[in-house]
């Protein structure tokens, strides 16, 4: 499957915030946690992470939930510095990543297994209730929003299941410290211990 995620992203250009590496490293904990409930990502963006997730998903016959307002987060906002303008709605003046999204799992073939949620973290959480095996947080950067992400969702993962947290910077001058003091947070529970990390991206496991 590695090969062929290689080959996928050299042949469409896919827009996305996620290295190679922690692509393959995000699809090889899927393929192990899926064997025991349904995935979740939180900030699909145009696809990126969920083709890796969603490849492991669908080799397990699983669901993968993609979390995404679709409206982008601070940074992508018209004038910031990550603004796209072939993901901006001028009409409405608003970021929309959703159609380059739709694009992504048509081209993926992931059509019967991401089941997208088109809606803010703070409402998709509100009334969850289905265990997962795995939770792929890579949504709002700011520090309030990532802890918040990070604490709330963690609490819908299945004992033995994973928490996947993106752009872990130890060091303010490395990059922003939201994702970094989300994962603290979680650490400070109890209920998860560090099992691995590839580049940015680290890897919790529930008790
Ligand atoms: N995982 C993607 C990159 C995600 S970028 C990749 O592999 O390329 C962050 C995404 O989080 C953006 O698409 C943004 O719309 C989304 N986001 C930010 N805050 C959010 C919130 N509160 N609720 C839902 N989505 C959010
Ligand atoms: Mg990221």
């Amino acid at each position: 499957m590695q090969d062929k995620l290689k080959s996928f992203f050299e042949e469409h250009s896919i827009k996305g915030f996620l290295d190679h590496e922690e692509g393959l490293a995000l699809n090889r904990y899927a393929l192990l946690q899926a064997e025991f409930g349904p995935c979740l990502e939180l900030g699909s963006y145009c696809g990126k992470s969920t083709v890796y997730l969603g490849w492991a998903c669908r080799e397990r016959n699983q669901t993968l939930y993609a979390v995404d307002h679709h409206r982008g987060s601070e940074e992508h906002q018209h004038g910031e510095y990550y603004h796209d303008p072939d993901l901006y709605d001028v009409n409405l003046g608003l970021v929309d990543s959703f159609p380059l999204f739709r694009r992504t799992l048509h081209l993926a073939d992931l059509g019967n297994t991401v089941v997208p949620i088109v809606a803010s973290s703070e409402l998709a959480r509100r009334e969850w209730q289905t265990p997962l095996s795995l939770v792929f947080i890579d949504g709002g950067h700011s520090e309030p929003m990532a802890i918040a992400d990070c604490l709330q969702w963690s609490e819908k993962i299945a004992p033995n299941g994973v928490l996947a947290i993106h752009d872990i910077f130890e060091k303010p001058e490395d990059g922003g410290q939201g994702p970094f003091l989300g994962m603290k947070a979680v650490l400070a529970t109890g209920d998860f211990v560090l099992e691995h990390q590839t580049k940015t991206l680290v890897f919790m496991r529930k008790k």
